[in-house]
C-alpha cells in the first residue's frame, strides 16, 4: 500500500492475553510517530480466537506468561496462513517475548508442554533452568534490513522470561546482547526483512525512538525529522540504568566466582 495516501492500519494481536508488560505501547508509538508526520494511522485490536485479516500494514505481538501463551499459540495456528501471507506481501511484524517465540517452530514450556509456533522464523525455544529478569542492552546487528539509514543506536529494554531461543542457520538476530540474556547465547531476537522479534519489553519502541522510526519506515519509506528530544532523553536514561545494572551484575558474578 501507499501509506501516505491512506490510513496506516496497525494490528495489535491478542492484546488481552499478550500484553502483560505494556507491549501495546509499541502500537501507540508507531501510530503516534506516523501521525506526527501527518500520516493517518489507526490501531485495530484483534482478540484471541478472532481471525487475523491479512490486509493490515503492521502486526504487533506482545509478551505473556505460559498460560496465556497456550491460548495465543492455538489461536495463531488458525491465522497462520493469513499472517504469513500478510508478511510476504509487505506487512511488518514486530513480536516481543512470548509473541516472538510463537513465530518460530515451537516453544517448550517449563512444565514440558510443547506449543506449536507458526514457523515463520526458523528457530525453536525451550524453557531454561532459570528466569532472566532485568535490564537489557543490545547492539543492533548491521544488516541491509535497516535500510539506508543503517542500524539504530544501542537498544534498551527489560526482560522477564525463561525461554532460550536457538536460531536456525542463517537467521540473523536483532543484535548482540551487552547486558542481560536475550536469546541466551549472545544474541537477542531476530531481524529479517520487515520483521523484528525481541525479548525486550519497555515497551521497546517507546524506549528506542530511532528503532521505532526504522520500523515505521519499512512501510512508509524515509521519514522527516521530528523533535523527539524528550524520547531520546528517555532512551539515554534507560541505557545508563541498563549499563549500570550490567556493571553491577558483572561485579557480583566475579565475586561469586572468587568464592
Ligand atoms: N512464557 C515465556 C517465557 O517465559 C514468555 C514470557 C514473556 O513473554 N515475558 O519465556
Amino acid at each position: 500500500m501507499n501509506a501516505r495516501e491512506s490510513t496506516l492500519r496497525i494490528g495489535l494481536v491478542y492484546p488481552e492475553i499478550l500484553g502483560t508488560y505494556g507491549d501495546r505501547g509499541n502500537a501507540l508509538i508507531i501510530a503516534q510517530r506516523a501521525q506526527r508526520r501527518g500520516i493517518a494511522a489507526e490501531i485495530i485490536e484483534i482478540y484471541a480466537r478472532e481471525p487475523i485479516s491479512s490486509g493490515l500494514d503492521f502486526y504487533l505481538l506482545g509478551g505473556g506468561e505460559d498460560d496465556s501463551q497456550h491460548i495465543a499459540a492455538r489461536s495463531l495456528q488458525e491465522s497462520r496462513s493469513a499472517l504469513i501471507e500478510a508478511h510476504n506481501t509487505g506487512a511488518v511484524i514486530v513480536a516481543v517475548c512470548a509473541g516472538f517465540q510463537l513465530l518460530g517452530h515451537s516453544y517448550e514450556a517449563a512444565d514440558g508442554s510443547l506449543l506449536e509456533g507458526i514457523g515463520l522464523i526458523d528457530m525453536i525455544t525451550r524453557a531454561g533452568a532459570n528466569r532472566s529478569i532485568g535490564e537489557v542492552v543490545i547492539e543492533a546487528e548491521p544488516s541491509p534490513n535497516w535500510g539506508t539509514a543503517g542500524p539504530p543506536p544501542l537498544i534498551t529494554g527489560f526482560e522477564n522470561h525463561g525461554g532460550r531461543t536457538q536460531l536456525g542457520q542463517g537467521v540473523v538476530p536483532l543484535g548482540q546482547v551487552k547486558v542481560g540474556t536475550g536469546n541466551g547465547n549472545g544474541g537477542d531476537g531476530v531481524l529479517g526483512e520487515r520483521l523484528l522479534g525481541t525479548y525486550l519489553h519497555g515497551p521497546v519502541l517507546a524506549r528506542n525512538p530511532v528503532l521505532a522510526d526504522r520500523v515505521l519506515s519499512w512501510v512508509v519509506g524515509p521519514l522527516e525529522e521530528i523533535d523527539d528530544s524528550l524520547e531520546r532523553r528517555l532512551h539515554d536514561e534507560c541505557l545508563s540504568r541498563g549499563s549500570a545494572q550490567g556493571v553491577k551484575r558483572w561485579w557480583q558474578n566475579r565475586m561469586l566466582a572468587r568464592g
